[in-house]
């Protein structure tokens, strides 16, 4: 990172154009910033409120050095931007940098790496083919689920395994899995947190979430005295996560809560649907402490401004009537702007706090 801060009237570059980029830009708006949004051609929200767009591959190395060339900071709201191209790119310029950005987008590197931290992930281990499954079933026991090493989300690239005719029906000729085992958990929560670039490090209250399908459905807070029995073991080890990483900007960091203590799932290099909430519900959000960090500017106080909170995401026809959400008064309904509001797709989401 570059030591001097980018001041209020800069411009951000975000890489990749849905709605975290798009609340991003807000947040950015709000202190003074122009941001400009990087991503391939399709459905990109954030760019209806970015003043600059850039529509090319990830891998056009022209456009991207052109879009970095008139950025003073680049950032992601997605994590499976090809590091390869990135790598022409000023280091200075990337926040959070591309060593987070590896680690996250391989879900076995991911797993060694918060392993070799003290952490605990699910039992795993890597599948390439069906002799690799079968050891994997052999060591960790059915039943368990296989995943894509890369560019899974929402639930997509996973495959529940229950029986030997579930495993027996998997084509894996495309190689590149991870089977985990099934974590029996009585809960789910996020560790969200900020790190600055002099290293200082803020949390949000970690929500319970709920997913349904493999995609969250809601996030509340309080969060139940399990999750928050385990929080302290689960910030440790996010804080662990992001110095090692030398971490610059919000670090999202999953776990399940077991019976046992607190089991890492994922972490995501970047602001997060369990955070949402932070809009109406922190005194600073995590869009905007996200901007700051990058920034280098002062971080904001990141504590809880009322309870109860709820979270609700609007998926595929939840948004078919805005009117019909919007006769609850005292909660926010965030519209991402989507034109195809297909089965299953983040279209919006409800804050309620208070
Ligand atoms: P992921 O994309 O890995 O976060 O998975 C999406 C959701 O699937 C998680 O939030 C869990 O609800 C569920 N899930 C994923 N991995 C496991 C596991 N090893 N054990 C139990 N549930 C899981």
């Amino acid at each position: 990172m570059t030591i001097a801060p980018v001041v209020p009237g800069s411009t951000i570059g975000i890489l990749g154009g849905g709605q975290l980029g798009r609340m991003l830009a807000l947040a950015a708006a709000q202190l003074g910033y122009r941001c400009h949004v990087y991503a391939p051609p399709g459905d990109n929200v954030a760019a209806d409120v970015c003043a600059a767009m850039t529509e090319a591959a990830w891998d056009d190395e022209d456009a991207l050095t052109r879009f970095a060339a008139v950025c003073d900071v680049v950032t992601y709201e997605f994590e499976n931007v090809p590091v390869e191209p990135l790598g022409l790119l000023p280091r200075d310029k990337l926040a959070p940098g591309l060593a987070a950005l590896e680690v996250a987008q391989d879900r076995l590197r991911e797993k060694d790496f918060v392993e070799g931290l003290g952490g605990r992930p699910a039992p795993y281990c890597p599948v390439d083919d069906h002799d690799d499954l079968r050891v994997g079933i052999n060591a960790i026991g059915l039943p368990g689920i296989l995943k894509t090493r890369r560019e899974g989300y929402d639930g997509k690239g996973q495959w529940r395994l229950e029986t030997a005719a579930d495993v027996a029906a998997l084509d894996l000729s495309d190689g590149g899995y991870i089977y985990e085992g099934l974590v029996r958990f009585e809960a789910e929560f996020s560790v969200i947190l900020v790190r600055g670039r002099d290293g200082s490090v803020r949390f949000w209250d970690s929500t319970r979430n709920i997913h349904q399908g493999g995609i969250l459905a809601t996030s509340t807070l309080p969060a139940g005295a399990l999750v928050e029995s385990q929080v302290a073991e689960a910030r440790a080890l996010a804080v662990q996560i992001a110095r090692q990483l030398d971490y610059v900007g919000v670090l999202t960091c999953e776990f399940f809560a077991g019976a046992s203590g607190p089991v890492f799932n994922e972490m995501a290099p970047r602001v997060h649907n369990s955070g949402h909430w932070t809009i109406e519900g922190a005194v600073t959000s995590q869009f905007a402490n996200h901007i700051r960090a990058i920034c280098g500017l002062p971080l904001g106080d990141t504590a809880t401004r009322a309870l109860p909170v709820t979270m609700r995401n609007l998926l595929g026809d939840d948004v078919a009537d805005p009117f019909a959400l919007l006769t609850d008064d005292a909660a926010q309904l965030h519209l991402y702007g989507k034109a195809d509001a297909r089965d299953g797709r983040k279209m919006g989401h409800l804050t309620r706090i208070g």
